[in-house]
């Protein structure tokens, strides 16, 4: 099973001072982009998240693009279902490329991180207009989501609540540690 110790080693959860794209400060910043570039990691994280939404028999996985693409892959691999992803056109996520879905056919909404689940039922919404119906909706790391966020239900990995703060109540800014910008580090 996946734990904390495999997003520590392969550097995608970093510990220190950073200012979030968000403009908040945290101790801790998430890239899970950096734990899916071990295809082994990739594929093993995709068979753990499957094995959590196969009750709900889905013939379909759904990915936003990007950042959800390689684990929607590695869960329709180990589901044997398709894997398709949603990609945003004049401002909303929608199907493009080819990508059709049989009427009602059933679909899980795959994603690397719950955040506010926002982008997330954005692509439950694209799914419905292209005629499928939303089973479940999964993700590697779940942030904190909110009771109540999806209408179907949804299965994470990992939960790994971030804190983060406002600059000016930001104890690491009170105590004069360096910040960084994520992405701006070097690591071998
Ligand atoms: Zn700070």
């Amino acid at each position: 099973m996946l734990t904390v110790a495999d997003f520590e080693e392969t550097g995608a959860l970093l510990t220190g001072h950073f200012r979030l794209s968000s403009g908040l400060h945290s101790d801790r910043y998430l890239q899970c982009a950096r734990l899916l570039m071990y295809p082994d990691r990739a594929q093993s994280a995709g068979r753990d998240l499957a094995r959590k939404l196969a009750e709900f028999s889905p013939r379909v996985i759904v990915s936003p693009a990007l950042g959800g693409i390689v684990i929607g892959h590695e869960v329709a691999r180990a589901l044997e279902t398709r894997a398709l992803f949603a990609e945003r056109k004049d401002g909303a996520f929608a199907l493009r490329r080819g990508f059709a879905l049989e009427p009602s056919e059933r679909v899980a909404v795959v994603e690397d991180v719950f955040t506010t689940g926002g982008s997330t039922r954005e692509v439950c919404s694209a799914v419905e207009s292209a005629g499928g119906e939303v089973v479940a909706v999964g993700s590697i790391v779940d942030r904190g989501l909110e009771e109540g966020v999806f209408p179907v239900p949804a299965r994470s990995l990992l939960r790994l609540p971030v804190p983060s703060w406002p600059a000016a109540d930001c104890p690491l800014c009170s105590r004069g540690v360096a910040l960084e910008i994520p992405g701006s580090r070097s690591r071998g």
